[in-house]
């Protein structure tokens, strides 16, 4: 059976995580929100004063067995932990929400909470669709304005998330040695993963759930 996918960058610091496939289970006690490729990002006070589900793309969390998480289906999942494990993190960048900034948004949420440096969070990018497979149009790069971005490829019309995320991790002060990949491509894995655009109609609403946990300690 497909199971989640887990990245040793948590595992190793006792960090409760998994990147859903077509397979994982659902975890109905697994907090999430209704995305809107923004950049709103909420913490556990915050979405239990309203009423659910609240609106949002990123969910922070320090409270002891509390799951956050988001759904993705070609967007990129990003997981965040503190090295003590005391504050958590879940992320939805498709590409204007990662061009409007929510991982850097949610990493200094993330280190406010936890009274630490950036240089002490743990950030893991998922599953997504890759360079291999997604190609944008102009309004792309428009709206993602660097001078020399590693991470578009004008000529063949392409982005890759992982790449303009890692960018926007350092720039923010995550350690490099503190970032990890699952550089698996969704539109290239249909066995794998549901895909916005390699499933089409086909996937009737169907998401991969990717949560991450604040432990018991
Ligand atoms: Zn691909």
């Amino acid at each position: 059976m497909k199971d989640f996918l887990r990245h040793p960058l948590l595992s190793t610091i006792g960090i409760d995580h998994g990147f859903g496939t077509v397979g994982s289970a659902p975890r109905p006690q697994c907090l999430v929100l209704r995305q809107t490729h923004g950049t709103r990002v909420l913490s556990p006070g915050e979405y239990r004063a309203q009423e659910r589900p609240m609106e949002g793309d990123g969910l922070i969390s320090h409270e002891r067995g509390e799951e956050v998480g988001v759904f993705t289906a070609d967007c990129l999942p990003v997981l965040a932990a503190t090295e003590s494990g005391e504050c958590v993190g879940a992320f939805h960048a498709g590409w204007r929400g990662a061009a409007a900034g929510i991982v850097p948004a949610g990493i200094r949420r993330i280190a406010e909470m936890g009274q630490i440096l950036s240089a002490h969070i743990r950030v893991v990018l998922g599953p997504a669709i890759g360079p291999c497979c997604f190609e944008v149009g102009p309004e792309v790069w428009e709206s993602i304005q660097s001078e020399t971005p590693t991470y578009v490829q004008r000529r063949r019309r392409t982005l890759d998330l992982w790449e303009l995320v890692t960018h926007q991790l350092l720039e923010v002060g995550v350690s490099p040695e503190n970032i990890g990949r699952i550089s698996l491509c969704t539109r290239c894995h249909p066995d794998l993963f549901f895909s916005h655009r390699g499933w089409g109609t086909r996937r009737k609403g169907r998401s991969m759930l990717n949560y991450i946990r604040r432990d018991m300690r």
